[in-house]
């Protein structure tokens, strides 16, 4: 049996993020992950680019996922911070996956933190009234790790649910955001896929506010809606998209494309899971071939990768102290209690048919400690895709960015409760603020 102080499951972005932050604090940290490598989403579904770090022109988000960013430029392997040539939202931060693994796991290894590749855990253990132990699976055999305290990283609430704490699903009727399989295209000729948007912007999302030279620093396509439309009617396109999304990286010529959509995956239903795996690669096949056919400068691409598994956008929800609201998003809510702000909008891909619900927010918000803190949790927090929201708040809160700022913020509060011999809901608020302060996060 391995024991430690901060027990952190999943290693995603909340997950990288929890675990520097609480190994910085002095905690002994070990990070159960079930597959092979660091980078959760980012990584294994291949979603990319990062949203957003920005509010407008002001940086609203730095600590552990920024420090992440600056490590990835050593290798020419993001741009960094740029703006959005969609101007869905102020900036999106391109990266190349391979190396989020790399820089990830060595930000870890430089805390002394202990990495358990493919171990699943699967049972939350109480003693004396409180949890004390995860179980799971590895090859090994089980396992049980001993912990003072539990960051739930898993994006699904794995360890709410197996802890038996009150969660929530999609919307009011239970109903998720749709999921995606993506996959990586190269030898796309730019230029031409350029040329075209030049000559037909009405066919386009595009942010009229940016230069031609700031929108086309990456590329970016929301659109070609009379292509998607003409193949819709010619029978060589049925999956329930609209519009044509990708985005350049930083491989020449290699774009990630993000348009396939499969109804409501519910992570509970093993056979549902499976269903979305096949039914995406049919998908997959399917919008390649539209591409090549139909897409100004798609007709010599290559596929080059599906991603390992569906990306679920939206599984369980904690039912936390604090319940974020899209009130509190589109109002720029700075509650006194907030541990790091967020700014993406709230951008929901309707489950119901190819649409997207849009709400822009001009100003930043704050993120309630009680988002991150189970109903009566004594010893566990939720970090990342799984906090404490509505099902629209949660639109905005799940991207990237946001999750490595409450995994930080998890981690330190974490740390916290085990130093300060304190319980989730008695640590104190400003010294987890200026904690965090001091490890680089922004909370104004
Ligand atoms: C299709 C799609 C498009 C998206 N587009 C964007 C975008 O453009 N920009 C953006 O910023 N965000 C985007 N997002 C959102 C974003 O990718 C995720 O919400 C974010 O990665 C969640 O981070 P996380 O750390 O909470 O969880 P995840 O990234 O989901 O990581 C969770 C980790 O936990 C591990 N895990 C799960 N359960 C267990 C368990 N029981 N035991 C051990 N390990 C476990 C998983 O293997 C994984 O590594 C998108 C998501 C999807 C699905």
């Amino acid at each position: 049996m391995r024991e430690c102080d901060v027990l952190v499951v999943g290693g995603g972005p909340a997950g990288i993020a929890a675990s520097v932050a609480a190994a910085r604090l002095g905690q002994k940290v070990i990070l159960v992950e079930r597959y092979g490598f660091l980078g959760g989403w980012s990584t294994i579904a291949l979603v990319a680019p990062m949203m957003t770090f920005h509010s407008g022109n002001r940086q609203v988000i730095a600590g552990v996922g920024d420090e992440l960013i600056q490590r990835l430029r050593k290798h020419d392997a993001t741009p960094g911070h740029i703006p959005d040539p969609i101007g869905f939202t102020s900036t999106v931060t391109p990266f190349h996956p391979e190396f989020i693994k790399i820089e990830a796991e060595q930000m870890l290894l430089e805390q002394g933190i202990e990495i358990l590749y493919h171990s699943l855990v699967t049972e939350m253990v109480q003693e004396n009234g409180v949890l004390g132990a995860a179980r799971g699976y590895s090859k090994s055999g089980q396992f049980t790790i001993k912990a003072q305290a539990f960051v739930d990283c898993t994006g699904d609430g794995d360890l709410i649910y197996l802890a038996g704490f009150p969660y929530k699903s999609g919307r009011e009727d239970g109903t998720p955001q749709p999921a995606s399989l993506i996959f990586r295209v190269g030898n796309v000729n730019f230029e031409q896929v350029r040329s075209y948007m030049d000559e037909h912007p009405d066919q386009f999302v595009l942010d009229h506010n940016t230069d031609s030279t700031g929108r086309f620093s990456a590329l970016a396509v929301s659109g070609f809606f009379k292509l998607v439309g003409e193949a819709v009617e010619k029978g060589d396109f049925s999956v329930p998209r609209d519009r044509v999304l990708l985005f350049s990286g930083v491989i020449p010529g290699e774009v990630t494309v993000n348009m396939t959509r499969l109804p409501s995956v519910d992570v509970d239903n093993w056979e549902d899971w499976s269903r979305a795996e096949i039914q995406g690669r049919q998908q997959v096949l399917q919008t390649f071939q539209f591409l090549k056919k139909y897409i100004p400068g798609f007709a010599e691409a290559n596929l080059i990768q599906i991603a390992t598994q569906v990306g679920l956008r939206e599984t369980r929800r904690a039912v936390g102290e604090y319940y974020l609201t899209t009130e509190d998003i589109l109002a720029g809510t700075l509650s006194p209690d907030r541990i790091g702000l967020g700014a993406f909008p709230i951008d929901i891909h309707s489950p119901d048919d190819a649409g997207l619900e849009f709400y822009d927010n001009k100003h930043p918000y704050g993120i309630p400690y009680g988002c991150l803190v189970p109903k009566g949790s004594h010893n566990l927090w939720v970090a990342g895709r799984c906090i404490s929201t509505t099902h629209k708040a949660h639109a905005s809160t799940r991207v990237m960015p946001t999750c490595f700022v409450t995994g930080q913020a998890a981690g330190v509060a974490a740390a916290l409760m085990v130093q300060e011999n304190q319980t989730a809901r008695t640590i104190s608020i400003t010294q987890l603020q200026e904690t965090l302060r001091n490890q680089g996060a922004i909370l104004d």
